[in-house]
C-alpha cells in the first residue's frame, strides 16, 4: 500500500499537451506485434456489455482526452441511431450493462432516454461522467435525474490534489467536482447500496523514460478515501486505476517527448497473459454515435472495427437485421492492447487481476 506521501506524489508532474496536429501518425513499435504475444485464436465471449460513445461534445475540452471533445465539436447520436439503439436495449435480454460515454454523454442526444430504456428493462446503466456538467445550464436537475433511476455513476478525477486536475481539466474544475461529488453524497450516493459513485485514477502521462504502471488500485483507493473523507466529507464506492493507453492525445505527448516507442516496448515488458481473459473486449460492443461497432472504445477511437467472421464491418442495424449480437469472433487487437495486459490489467472497470 503506497503511503499518503508516496500516492500525493502519483498526481504530479502532469505533462503538457501543446497541440493535437500531428499524433494521428504511423503507430508506435512494440518489439513484438501484440498479436503474435497471443499463444491462441483472442476471441469474443457472449456479449453481456453495451458501451454508447454518444458523441464529441463536452463543456470541458481537456488536455489528457483520448476522444478529442470539446464544446466546440458537434458530433453526436442522431434520432435514428438512437431507435436502433433503443430497439436493441429492448430486444436483447443478454445485456446486462448499457455503459454510456462521451463526450460528455449527459450532453448528447439520446442520453436520458437510453438510461430510462435501460432501467426500465432492468439492466445496469452507466454513466462516465466529469461532473461539472450539473453546473451548466440546463442540467442542473442531472444528479438527481441519476438518483431517481439509480444510474452507477463513473466520475474521473485524476487526482486529489487541486493544481493538477486545473492544469488537466481546466481552471475551476478541481472545486466543481469536489462540489458535484459532494452533491451526490446528499443524494445517497456512495452510502446507499442502489446509488454507486466510483472514481477513476489515470497516471500522470510520463515526461521522462521513467516509466510505471498504475499503482496497487486497493491502496490508492484507501488513500483517496482518506483524503477526500478527511478534507471534503467525501465518500464513494470502489476507485478505478486505468493505464494510459498510447493512443489519442496520450499518443501525441508521447511522440512530442520523444517517448512513443519507448513506452511502447515498456508496456510490452510488462505483458501479463493472466489478464487476457478479463478484458472489457471479451463480452462488449462498442458503438459510436453513426451507429458502427467496435470491440472496445479505445478500438473506436484509433478506427479499427470489429469484423464479422468473413470479415465484414459491422453496425447496429445489422445487428437488428441478423437478430444476434454473438456475430464477432475475433476481436481486433494493436499493439496499444499492451496497455490493457500490463501488470494487473486495465479495463473502464479498472485493474482486472
Ligand atoms: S471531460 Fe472527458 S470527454 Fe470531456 S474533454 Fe475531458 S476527458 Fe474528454
Ligand atoms: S485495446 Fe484493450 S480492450 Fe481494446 S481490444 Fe485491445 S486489449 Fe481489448
Amino acid at each position: 500500500m503506497p503511503s499518503k506521501l508516496a500516492s500525493l506524489r502519483l498526481c504530479q508532474n502532469n505533462g503538457e499537451i501543446d497541440s493535437d496536429s500531428q499524433y494521428m501518425q504511423a503507430p508506435a513499435i512494440a518489439a513484438t506485434p501484440f498479436s503474435q504475444k497471443l499463444q491462441a485464436p483472442f476471441l469474443k465471449h457472449h456479449i453481456s456489455v453495451l458501451q454508447i460513445n454518444l458523441g464529441k461534445i463536452c463543456n470541458l475540452a481537456c488536455t489528457h482526452c483520448h476522444v478529442e471533445a470539446s464544446p466546440y465539436r458537434t458530433e453526436e447520436l442522431t434520432p435514428e441511431i438512437c431507435q436502433q439503439l433503443i430497439e436493441v436495449i429492448d430486444r436483447f435480454p443478454q445485456i446486462r450493462t448499457v455503459d454510456l460515454t462521451g463526450g460528455a454523454p449527459e450532453m448528447l442526444h439520446g442520453f436520458r432516454q437510453l438510461v430510462e430504456t435501460a432501467r426500465a428493462k432492468g439492466k445496469e446503466a452507466i454513466v462516465r461522467s466529469n461532473l461539472t456538467i450539473y453546473f451548466e445550464r440546463g442540467y442542473e436537475d442531472i444528479p438527481e435525474f441519476f438518483a431517481k433511476h439509480q444510474v452507477r455513476v463513473v466520475a474521473s478525477l485524476p487526482c486529489y490534489l487541486e493544481d493538477n486536475v486545473d492544469k488537466m481539466r481546466g481552471k475551476g474544475v478541481f472545486d466543481r467536482s469536489i462540489q458535484a461529488l459532494q452533491w451526490l453524497n446528499r443524494l445517497g450516493y456512495g452510502s446507499q447500496p442502489e446509488l454507486i459513485l466510483d472514481l477513476v485514477y489515470n497516471p500522470q502521462l510520463p515526461t521522462s523514460s521513467k516509466f510505471s504502471l498504475a499503482p496497487n488500485q486497493q491502496g490508492l483507493e484507501t488513500a483517496y478515501k482518506k483524503h477526500l473523507q478527511e478534507n471534503f466529507g467525501i465518500v464513494f464506492n470502489s476507485l478505478f486505476t486505468i493505464t494510459n493507453l498510447p493512443i489519442g492525445r496520450s499518443k501525441f505527448h508521447l511522440r512530442h517527448s520523444k517517448l512513443e516507442d519507448e513506452y511502447s516496448q515498456f508496456l510490452e515488458s510488462n505483458f501479463n497473459s493472466a489478464t487476457l481473459d478479463r478484458l472489457m473486449c471479451r463480452n462488449q460492443l462498442s458503438v459510436d454515435y453513426q451507429g458502427n461497432i467496435y470491440d472496445c472504445d479505445f478500438n473506436q477511437m484509433e478506427n479499427l472495427p470489429a469484423r464479422s467472421p468473413d470479415g465484414e464491418i459491422l453496425t447496429i442495424s445489422k445487428i437488428l437485421e441478423i437478430g444476434t449480437l454473438d456475430i464477432i469472433q475475433q476481436i481486433q487487437t494493436a499493439d496499444y492492447c499492451y496497455g490493457c495486459t500490463a501488470g494487473s490489467g486495465s479495463s473502464c472497470g479498472g485493474a482486472l487481476l
